[in-house]
């Protein structure tokens, strides 16, 4: 655990000082008064002044000019004066099975820790996560973790222990010989980071016991390398890719391609899958058919950089190839119009560090507002959620963190979270 992490545990103990089934989860039984803050509007475009918002049990109950939100008596005021509130952000792309990779490997990590052990560091990951103002993520893979994800997001939502709400993909689903840890002797069965699943039986029973696992979506890797250090090319066949998304959507779940090369986006979107993943070599082409097929991408822009990092990059110095290929594909993804939502991959880099992925964003060109959306509203959008979180709005969930500075014209301000309240529970209050 690094310091900034101890700090943050301590600076909190106040506040989540009960523990015990349900203490982080249990309906607030008091109404909460926000007051003097300003307030991002619905539109997450501009700053509301003199809005209160009033919080009864989970939800948002009213945001109002104060004379107009009929406040219980005992509601508990919180002056938030000279403060941004900004709805609970999200990620669509993290992995709270994985820790840095300057850490342990990404082998190591599959292949030589406990199923236990990996499931217990997740519990500080999700706090941290919490406390940096992320709210929900998209959880998209336990790379080896089993189902570990599913009791992850069961016990945050039972109250057992704090962290975001997660959307669960449990394993993920790979083609055979086309997943790490790879470069094995071929006599040796070496355990995958992802379930394992080809044709269409093969899939259709993959895709059922993911979802009979707990799994809100399936993702699937429709590109990567054959070997270390291979060039990723497309996996699984168009036919392969329709049965998944096929199966998931019986069930009523969308699905997430992991993909770079432009052939397994193509692919990915004409199978109908959500969202792509990375898409660091997208072409023109597949992003214009992602965007009239309304897919989003999530451009992972943090994890290009922290493997940069891990070769031995250093911020500031010359740009490598890695990050050449991604600002590239950025800027292409922004003209083109495509919907682009905050995932990060966080997991390969320090949990709690989401909000890299919105000033990896901003650096390569999109607006702080534009990025703040990335983040909330089309995020939600994403997740099929937009009737509920991603906005401070009347009967959302009251997802809300108080910012100091304004994140529409400096997206770092996102780095100094004063308060953080999930589903009416006060989760950090810094001021
Ligand atoms: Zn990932």
């Amino acid at each position: 655990m690094n310091r900034t992490m101890t700090k943050h545990i301590a600076m909190s103990v106040g506040v989540l000082a009960v523990v015990g089934a349900g203490a982080y989860a249990d309906e607030p039984k008091t109404a909460i008064l926000l007051t003097g803050a300003q307030v991002l509007d619905l539109s997450g475009e501009r700053l509301l002044e003199g809005r209160d918002i009033l919080i009864i049990g989970k939800r948002i109950a009213d945001v109002a000019p104060a004379q107009f939100v009929q406040t219980p008596d005992d509601a508990k005021r919180m002056d938030l004066s000279g403060l941004t509130v900004i709805p609970g952000l999200i990620d669509a792309h993290s992995h709270l099975l994985l820790h840095p990779y300057d850490e342990t490997s990404w082998n190591d990590q599959v292949l030589k820790e406990s199923l236990e052990l990996r499931t217990i560091r997740a519990v500080p990951a999700m706090r941290a996560t919490l406390e940096a103002g992320f709210t929900t993520l998209r959880d998209l893979g336990t790379e080896g973790a089993g189902y570990a994800d599913v009791a992850l997001r069961d016990a945050v939502a039972q109250g057992i222990v704090p962290g975001p709400r997660i959307f669960a993909v449990t394993r993920a689903l790979v083609a055979t010989g086309c997943y790490g840890p790879s470069g094995f002797d071929p006599r040796w069965d070496v355990p995958k980071g992802a379930q394992v699943a080809d044709g269409e039986d093969g899939l259709r029973r993959a895709v059922r016991q993911q979802i009979a696992a707990g799994a809100d979506w399936i993702k699937v890797y429709a590109d990567y390398r054959r070997k270390p250090g291979d060039p990723s090319t497309p996996t699984y066949s168009q036919n392969e890719l329709n049965v998944i998304v096929d199966e998931a959507r019986s069930a009523g779940l969308p699905v997430a391609s992991h993909a770079v090369t432009s052939e397994a986006i193509r692919r990915s979107v004409l199978a109908g899958v959500a969202t792509i993943e990375h898409g660091y070599n997208a072409s023109e082409e597949v992003l214009a058919l992602m965007r009239e097929r309304g897919v989003a991408l999530c451009p992972t822009l943090a994890a290009a950089e922290a493997y940069a990092r891990y070769r031995g990059w250093e911020p500031g110095s010359p740009d490598p190839p890695r990050i050449k290929q991604t600002k590239e594909m950025f800027t292409r993804a922004l003209a083109s119009g495509v919907t682009i939502a905050c995932g990060s991959d966080v997991g390969v880099f320090a949990h709690g560090d989401n909000a890299r992925e919105l000033e990896l964003m901003v650096d390569y060109g999109m607006s702080p507002t534009a990025a703040l959306k990335a983040a909330t509203i089309t995020a939600a959008g994403v997740l099929g959620r937009a009737d509920d979180l991603g906005r401070i709005a009347k009967d959302h969930l009251a997802d809300i963190v108080a910012v100091r500075g304004n994140p529409l014209e400096d997206i770092a301000t996102l780095r100094s979270v004063v308060v953080v309240i999930k589903d009416g529970n006060v989760i950090i209050d810094r001021r």
